[in-house]
């Protein structure tokens, strides 16, 4: 059996990886997809003492990173079920394999929710946005649209506003759906404009890069177009812990429940990362978390 057994090679699980292995124990990670979001993303310019990068190299550097050290990298393997024995936890993989630890990190991460219509694909990456601390900066002083009213979606105009030319906000329902205080805020501001009851039915654009966004108003039918330059979808970030419901306590958002240091509700599971309910799901952040949660089991081994 592994000492640590870390499941997802994001960059919160990696950084687990290379902490576990720097105490010299038997460490594991299995993962679809080594490096994770990362590996979707185009520039990152905010991981400190690393000017700028693509996301691709980022996670080769990454994969590099942990294979410098011994530990098992098992890669394209998906967990599909945990369960606590008395003396060891058990990770079930897709493939029927089941991996045995004496520690387990869950470092799964976590997707954004997709609209879902057409351009959205197309342009992705390319105008339509997913992350406002991370791509908020590309579209200084041009037009931009943020869909969604609930809290991030208002937190992602306000802090757009402050950067962009102008900001149309759109949420499908007929209310904003997000806390008083920051719709006050938004209404302050005077570059930003509000339609509710609306919704998104097409981002368009010229083959390269989006130039606008067609919606339908819910109350007249009819439709509109609006012309931007950038799209920000805040609809919702799912972690991806739909396989350890019933396992351990997830919240209502089904994010795992962690302390601070990345104990979960079952004893000598840890939890890091976008997958978790630490606030502010960024690279760094992720990172920083699995250094923690490797720490974290590393003190449960010491006292088991
Ligand atoms: P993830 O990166 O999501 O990694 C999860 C890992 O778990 C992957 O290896 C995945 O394959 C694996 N996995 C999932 N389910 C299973 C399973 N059942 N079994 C096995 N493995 C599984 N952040 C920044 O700081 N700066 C940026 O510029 C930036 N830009 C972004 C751009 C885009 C388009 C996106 C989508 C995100 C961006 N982010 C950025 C956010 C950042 O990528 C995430 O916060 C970070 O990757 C989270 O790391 P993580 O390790 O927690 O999870």
């Amino acid at each position: 059996p592994f000492d640590v057994l870390i499941v997802g090679g994001g960059p919160a699980g990696a950084a687990a990886a290379v902490y576990a292995a720097r105490k010299g124990i038997r460490t594991g990670i299995a993962s679809e997809r080594f490096g994770g979001q990362t590996l979707d993303t185009l520039g990152i310019e905010n991981f400190v003492s690393v000017k700028e990068t693509e996301g691709p190299k980022f996670a080769l550097a990454l994969e590099e990173h942990v294979r410098h050290y011994d530990v098992d990298v098992m890669n394209l393997q998906r967990a599909k079920a945990l369960k606590a024995g008395s003396e060891l936890i058990e990770v079930e993989l897709e493939n029927g394999a089941t991996l045995k630890s004496r520690t387990v990190i869950l470092s799964t991460g976590a997707r954004w929710r997709k609209l879902g219509v057409p351009g959205e694909e197309e342009y992705r990456n390319k105008g339509v946005a997913y992350c406002p601390h991370c791509d908020g900066p590309l579209f200084k002083g041009k037009r931009v649209a943020v869909i969604g009213g609930g809290n991030s979606g208002v937190e992602a105009a306000i802090d757009l506003a402050g950067l962009v030319a102008h900001v149309t906000l759109i949420e499908f329902g007929t209310a904003l759906r997000a806390d008083q205080v920051l719709q006050d805020k938004l209404a302050s501001l005077p570059n930003v404009r509000t339609i509710l009851n609306a919704q998104t039915t097409e981002m368009t654009g010229d083959g390269q890069k989006i130039n606008g966004l067609s919606y339908t108003d819910r109350a007249s039918g009819a439709s509109e177009h609006i012309e931007l330059e950038g799209v920000f979808v805040q609809i919702g970030l799912v972690p991806n812990t739909e396989w350890l419901k019933g396992a351990l306590e997830l919240s209502r958002h089904g994010e795992i429940i962690v302390d601070a240091r990345g104990q979960t509700s079952l004893p000598g599971v840890f939890a890091a990362g976008d997958a978790t309910t630490v606030p502010f799901k960024q690279i760094i952040i992720a990172a920083g978390d699995g250094a923690k949660a490797a720490l974290g089991a590393f003190d449960h081994l010491m006292r088991h």
